[in-house]
């Protein structure tokens, strides 16, 4: 069976990780949520106080004990999805928290940050039947990848999705607006930052979204997969 490997990019919590996930399952690929590498090292970063006072990284301390961090996934048998470990705990709950959600721009904004997490990222993935989802999948990880999809959604629907999804995990304390803040935030850091800028890769298929369900996004995936797997098989 021909295997290939699947980019999705698109803007902070337009679903992406969803639409990955469930085309990996469905399919029988493995899911990688790059994202979740750059959260964990955010997170290495508050644990290991090399976040300065104004907010911004201890660049020189990181860079050092970047070879202490350990990115690890595995599957949750309970939720059929892969957690996140880091240095061997499982941290998939504390890298979703807004603390690292309001710094991981930044992490991810530093070059020697990119470049060890896309050498791990191409080394997960040289066996193809990958599914990968993040912000430069189809631009840097993968620029050869067979099907390259790009995920948008306007701000306050991705914002009502977020908001959603962290009170079903039991997180009370945001609100909306502060969600909303965070997001518009995070789109324009990540669209203008100097190291592998968010953008479509010029052979990628648009989708915006709003106004499909998820059932729906899932087939549209599942239809375009099918579709590139023909057009490989001739
Ligand atoms: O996908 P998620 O929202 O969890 O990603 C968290 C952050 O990590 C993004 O806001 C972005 O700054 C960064 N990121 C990145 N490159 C990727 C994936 C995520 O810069 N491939």
């Amino acid at each position: 069976m021909t295997k290939i490997n699947i980019a999705i990019d698109g803007v902070s919590s337009s679903g992406k990780s969803t639409m990955a996930k469930d085309l990996a399952k469905t399919i029988g690929y493995i899911y990688i949520d790059s994202g979740a590498m750059y959260r964990a090292v955010t997170l290495y970063c508050l644990q290991n106080n090399l976040i300065n006072d104004d907010n911004t990284i201890d660049e020189e301390k990181l860079r050092e004990q970047l070879p202490n961090i350990q990115i690890a996934f595995e599957l949750n048998a309970e939720t059929g999805k892969p957690d996140t470990y880091l240095n061997g705990q499982n941290v998939e709950a504390e890298i979703r928290g807004m603390e690292v959600s309001s710094l991981v721009s930044p992490v991810s904004a530093i070059g020697f940050v990119r470049k060890e997490m896309v050498k791990q990222q191409q080394a997960m993935s040289l066996k193809k039947g990958v599914v990968m989802d993040g912000r430069d999948i189809g631009t840097v990880v993968f620029p050869n990848a067979e099907l390259k999809i790009f995920v948008t959604a306007s701000p306050e629907l991705r914002a009502k999705r977020r908001v959603d999804e962290l009170r079903m995990r039991g997180n009370n304390d945001i609100t909306y607006e502060e969600v909303l803040e965070n997001i518009k935030y995070r789109d324009h850091h990540d669209k203008n930052r100097k190291e592998s800028p968010l953008r479509k890769a010029d052979d990628a298929i648009e989708l915006d979204n709003s106004t499909i369900n998820i059932e729906q996004q899932l087939q549209w995936a599942i239809d375009m997969y099918h579709k590139t797997i023909g057009e490989k098989n001739g």
